[in-house]
């Protein structure tokens, strides 16, 4: 079993969205600041005022790493994977896994959810453009 990611009072909202293949990021109605990964309150001006938006899910690969060795026992059938900071259209970056073998900095990258059980769904990145895109990427974008 892999470690699942820990729901807290701030991200609560986040994972709920993931659920319905929605990246949300937060967004401070004080200053206009749109941050990642959800907080209380806003890094840039401390306003507890925070909004939720819908991300376009569109980005491209800022750096990137190949994990070869799996950090526990629960990642060996995943080694070789590759982990990106991901910098969204929207500014903010987000680490997350990408599902192509190969990738560089500066591909783009959408979002794709992957459903680990009924109650989490993860978000990870695949290449943008590669011929399959994925139907709620375009109902993102309005395509
Ligand atoms: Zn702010």
């Amino acid at each position: 079993m892999k470690p699942l990611p820990r729901i807290t009072d701030e991200s609560k909202e986040y994972w709920n969205a993931t659920k319905n293949e929605k990246l949300m990021l937060q967004k401070c109605t004080t200053c206009n600041n749109i941050q990642f990964y959800p907080r209380f309150f806003c890094i840039e001006c401390h306003s507890q005022d925070l909004d939720w938006i819908e991300s376009e899910g569109r980005g491209k690969v800022y750096t990137y790493t190949v994990i070869r060795r799996a950090p526990s026992k629960a990642f060996v059938e995943d080694v070789p994977y590759t982990l990106a900071l991901i910098e969204l259209k929207e500014g903010v970056r987000m680490m997350s896994t990408i599902v192509d073998d190969k990738i560089k900095i500066g591909d783009q990258v959408e979002v794709v959810f992957e459903e680990v059980d009924e109650s989490l769904k993860l978000p990870k990145f695949k290449k943008h453009g590669d011929g399959s895109r994925a139907s709620l990427t375009n109902r993102a974008s309005g395509v």
